[in-house]
């Protein structure tokens, strides 16, 4: 199969003969004709699947072939993402797709001064990325109109769940033209993501490209277990003795990733951190830097997972494991991607017992524990398995460190004072979605 008989034109196959791309994915053979027909979408796809060509391939195409010259201050078509980085990764796939095509598309997030977006989108764009919150402000401020918009898409719609971005959907989805394409990604399918598509897609092809929240086959899972305060010992250690070359670390707290990249600066190896505490533009150049090869290791917090697209990246270690399972999935994402094959590597400690079942559970595995000689931890990791059993009960170490003891609760293993970063409540909460416009809608014939 090629992306020609799949019905796309030749400016957009040329271009992805330039990128190299040779025949499509499964995702991308599945959506393009669909999306190409005018049907709204309700696709499961992670990361690395190619989802992003998945979407806007087609999407470009009917921009470029049908509608009206866009007008000023208005788009033709909205692409959602839940982070900066995601929406500077998915404009710049954009770009390179619609090299031979003469649309404008452009990108817009929080974070950085409003003003030169507000200039930028004075002459109207075919296809704009935005951040839920910062394209609401620009239709505050009368800088965007949605009165030409035709196509919508929801990328990682599970994520803007996460991040809270219920109220803000529901705002944008109020101010679109009901006669719309829609098309919604998402890694995995929780009940709250069900209610948003049933409210937003009108009968939509359904596609799943592989087995819902299991994480990449490509990618080797493994986890080493370790007391808490050893972490970052093991990862030094793990570090030198496997010879790491290109590492992305994913830390919970802000603290975490800065005490771990003060410790790998202080050994002489280079490191550099991104989390939402650093400016817009420091994240992009350690982003950047690690992606040419300059820096080793880059240490990140969930914020980083969703944004961050690096060919044959061979390895992730989650120094925490996150608090909400299905990150564990995005995470780990990182690697694999497009048919290469990775390892991710978890540092697991007591405290997390259920973080780890959780993660199982979800990703219908039970991950290997291979420990490092030198670091078996004096509190030892209950067994866990995928069917969410953690199998026996730690021995209660005898002289517990902190005070209070009993039941620990997940959400407070932390240092106090820390607050993991961008990540929901350990228990996700599906908050009151507003009530979107469910009434038919038209569509072209
Ligand atoms: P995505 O899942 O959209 O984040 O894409 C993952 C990676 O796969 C990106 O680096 C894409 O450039 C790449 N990719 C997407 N589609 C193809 C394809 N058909 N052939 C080769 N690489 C691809």
């Amino acid at each position: 199969m090629t992306f020609a008989t799949l019905g796309l034109i030749e400016p957009l196959t040329r271009a992805l003969d330039t990128l190299g791309y040779k025949e499509p994915t499964p995702v991308q053979a599945q959506a393009i004709p669909a999306v190409l027909a005018g049907r709204d979408l309700m696709a499961a796809a992670q990361t690395g699947t190619g989802k992003t060509a998945g979407f806007a391939l087609p999407l470009l195409q009917l921009l470029a072939m049908e509608g009206p010259k866009v007008a000023a201050n208005s788009l033709r078509a909205l692409i959602l993402v839940p982070t900066r980085e995601l929406a500077e990764q998915v404009h710049e796939s954009v770009r390179q797709y619609a090299e031979h095509l003469p649309l404008s598309t452009y990108a817009v997030y929080g974070g950085v001064s409003i003003n030169p977006q507000m200039m930028k989108l004075r002459r109207g764009v075919d296809l704009l990325v935005a951040t839920p919150g910062r394209l609401l402000d620009l239709f505050r401020q009368n800088a965007i109109k949605f009165n030409q918009l035709q196509t919508l898409v929801l990328d990682e719609a599970d994520r803007m769940l996460d991040l809270g971005f219920q109220e803000e959907l529901g705002n944008i989805y109020r101010a679109l033209p009901k006669k719309r394409q829609t098309l919604l990604f998402s890694a995995t399918f929780s009940d709250a993501i069900r209610l948003l598509a049933g409210q937003t897609l009108n009968n939509p092809l359904s596609i799943e490209v592989s087995p819902r929240n299991v994480a990449a086959s490509t990618v080797k899972q493994w986890v080493v277990t370790v007391d808490k305060k050893r972490k970052s010992e093991l990862f030094v250690h793990l570090l030198r003795k496997n010879k790491w070359k290109q590492v992305l670390v994913f830390a919970k707290t802000r603290n975490g990733v800065d005490q771990l990249v003060e410790k790998l600066q202080g050994l002489g190896v280079s490191a550099d951190g991104i989390h939402g505490d650093r400016p817009q533009a420091t994240r992009q150049r350690a982003l950047d830097s690690f992606k040419q090869g300059e820096v080793q290791i880059l240490v990140a917090t969930d914020v980083a997972a969703r944004g961050l697209d690096i060919e044959d990246l061979p390895l992730v270690v989650n120094l925490d494991l996150p608090i909400v399972a299905e990150d564990y999935v995005h995470r780990i994402g990182r690697t694999g991607r497009a048919g290469s094959t990775g390892e991710a590597i978890s540092l697991v400690c007591a405290d997390e017992v259920n973080l780890l079942s959780a993660i199982e559970t979800l990703t219908r595995q039970t991950l290997k524990r291979q420990d490092e000689a030198g670091f078996e931890p004096d509190h030892r990791v209950p067994e866990t398995d995928a069917s969410g059993n953690v199998v026996k009960k730690p021995k209660k170490p005898k002289k517990p460190k902190e005070s209070g003891g009993g039941k620990r609760n997940l959400g407070r293993w932390v240092d106090s004072g820390e607050k993991p970063e961008d990540v929901a409540p350990p228990v996700k909460p599906v908050r009151k979605v507003p009530a979107f416009n469910t009434g038919p809608r038209k569509r072209k014939p």
